[in-house]
């Protein structure tokens, strides 16, 4: 290389721009291109220019481009895109006409879609496979539209790192692959471009899997709530003509939340031992679950995450029980009223191993509720084994599913058995929802009594029924 050539190398990497951003200019750069000096267009520049990469961007106005990175270069589209052998199309969809006189200059080139829609289904085919109809002589990778403008400003450490992308080519596909990676992103191949409108879709989708979680949350205390209004405060005030309708702000929170969180402890545990029952059923693990069994096994992290805030608040709003006001004034009402008549009251041992025990229990299953919990994030069930982390999923999940229920066995003691606690003849709220819990307890023993275990651990080792009768030789291994 001549030192004229060098020169002109160097100088291409140069900014004819106003800059803003202080970047280092790569001595020898390959070059990239960027069309659109939009937000994201703009901040793509400067990470690609941070990765050493030449950056020149093709705008409708190249000369009165403002605000972009220091280093980069700007040029009408046409100059621009014979600049680079990829392209990056940072402009909306509606648009995408503006291309269409450029074919001759975009023919062979890697044109990479970022768009992203206002919501599914605006269009009727995805951006990527429309931009490749209109371009037909270049080759269209769908990518990097999961990332914002922020995010890619602030760098790999604080961003998501995860890039999709799909193509019809494979050696375009890796080029993108090559560029992401040297920006520190993680590329993963969707596959071909028809994987694009699922692309698109990624970023307008809110919370997907919590979604079920939080209705069925919502719902239970929606309908508990309402449930334990007519019990507690509207009985109360049509029997007795007592206004207690104070009790909503607490008591009937703190009735709810635990009824709320062993349901949803339980419904965390449930489709485990569906499962198992499906599979000794149909003897083997070689069939598909239906539909509505996936999903709701996709969901038990979200179901135990939400159980285990509902059980948090019941922690907070019994901790807050000594300094409530309704409750310091009946203690002392009923203090002076000993005093008052003279009365001597017995110490019932029992009762004080009862409301020991309650909370003990309580505590250890609330212990390990936090447990599931921290061990259910990504970082550190990432740090465990498989082993480790069924044990603590699995075993001690169902062990805390035991203490909780125990806890609220205790809660209630003999009131099951006191016709007083049936209001107009309906059961309290505790009772209700001890139901759930106490089948799933009573699957999963019956799971783990030592001739199911068996059979069930042999179809999970990939035994099935029926299979020696079908292939007699499987069952004589020494007959060759
Ligand atoms: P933007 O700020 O509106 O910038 C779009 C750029 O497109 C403009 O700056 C303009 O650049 C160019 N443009 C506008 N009208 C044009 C036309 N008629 N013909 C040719 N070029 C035109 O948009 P953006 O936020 O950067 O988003 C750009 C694309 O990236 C969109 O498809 C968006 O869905 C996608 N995306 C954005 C983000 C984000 O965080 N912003 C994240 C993921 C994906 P010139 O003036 O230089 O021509």
């Amino acid at each position: 290389m001549t030192g004229q050539e060098r020169s002109e190398e160097k100088s291409e990497c140069v900014s004819l721009s106003p800059m803003r951003e202080a970047v280092p200019t790569p001595s020898k750069c390959e070059r990239v291109c960027v069309f659109g000096t939009g937000d994201l267009g703009r901040s793509l520049g400067l990470r690609l220019l941070q990765a050493g990469y030449g950056v020149v961007f093709g705008s409708r106005r190249p000369h009165s481009s403002s605000f972009l990175p220091h280093g980069a270069q700007v040029l009408g589209h046409a100059a621009a895109a014979q600049s680079a052998h990829l392209i990056f199309i940072a402009v909306q969809r509606e648009h995408y006409d503006f291309l269409v006189p450029l074919a001759n200059q975009l023919k062979g080139k890697v044109l990479v879609d970022l768009s992203n829609n206002q919501r599914k289904n605006q269009y009727p085919e995805a951006n990527a496979e429309y931009l490749q109809s209109l371009v037909t002589g270049a080759e269209v990778v769908k990518g990097f539209n999961t990332l914002s403008a922020w995010s890619l400003q602030n760098g790999p450490s604080d961003a998501n790192r995860q890039v999709y992308i799909c193509g019809e080519s494979v050696e375009a596909k890796q080029a993108v692959i090559a560029v992401a990676t040297k920006l520190g992103l993680s590329a993963l191949d969707r596959g071909f471009l028809s994987v694009a409108r699922e692309l698109e879709d990624f970023p307008l989708q809110l919370f997907p899997q919590w979604r079920l979680p939080l209705r069925i949350a919502i719902g239970l205390s929606a309908a508990f709530f309402f449930y334990l209004l007519i019990r507690d405060i509207i009985y109360a005030y049509v029997t007795q003509g007592k206004d207690i309708s104070f009790r909503i702000m607490v008591s009937l929170a703190n009735k709810v939340c635990p009824i709320v969180s062993l349901i949803m402890l339980s419904l965390c545990y449930l489709p485990g031992v569906l499962a198992s029952f499906l599979q000794l059923y149909r003897g083997t693990k070689y069939r598909r679950f239906p539909d509505w069994l996936d999903r709701w096994m996709l969901c038990r992290k979200q179901l135990g995450l939400l159980a285990l805030g509902f059980a948090f608040l019941h922690v907070l709003y019994t901790l807050i029980i000594p300094i409530r006001y309704y409750v310091r004034f009946k203690s002392t009402e009923r203090t002076v009223s000993v005093i008052r008549e003279n009365r001597t009251s017995e110490f019932d041992t029992m009762t004080a191993w009862r409301s020991d025990s309650y909370l003990s229990l309580g505590i250890l299953g609330f212990g390990l509720y936090v447990l599931l919990g921290i061990t259910s994030l990504p970082s550190v069930s990432n740090a465990l084994s498989w082993r480790e982390f069924s044990f603590v999923q699995s075993k001690l999940g169902h062990l805390t599913l035991l203490l909780c229920t125990a806890h609220t066995y205790l809660y209630g003691w003999n009131r099951f058995l006191s016709s007083s606690t049936y209001k107009w003849y309906t059961p309290p709220g505790y009772m209700l929802c001890l139901v759930l819990p106490s089948v799933v307890l009573l699957l999963k023993l019956l799971l783990i009594t030592p001739c199911v275990d068996r059979t069930i651990t042999r179809i999970r080792q990939g035994w099935e029924r029926g299979a020696d009768q079908r292939n007699p030789k499987d069952s004589h291994p020494l007959i060759p």
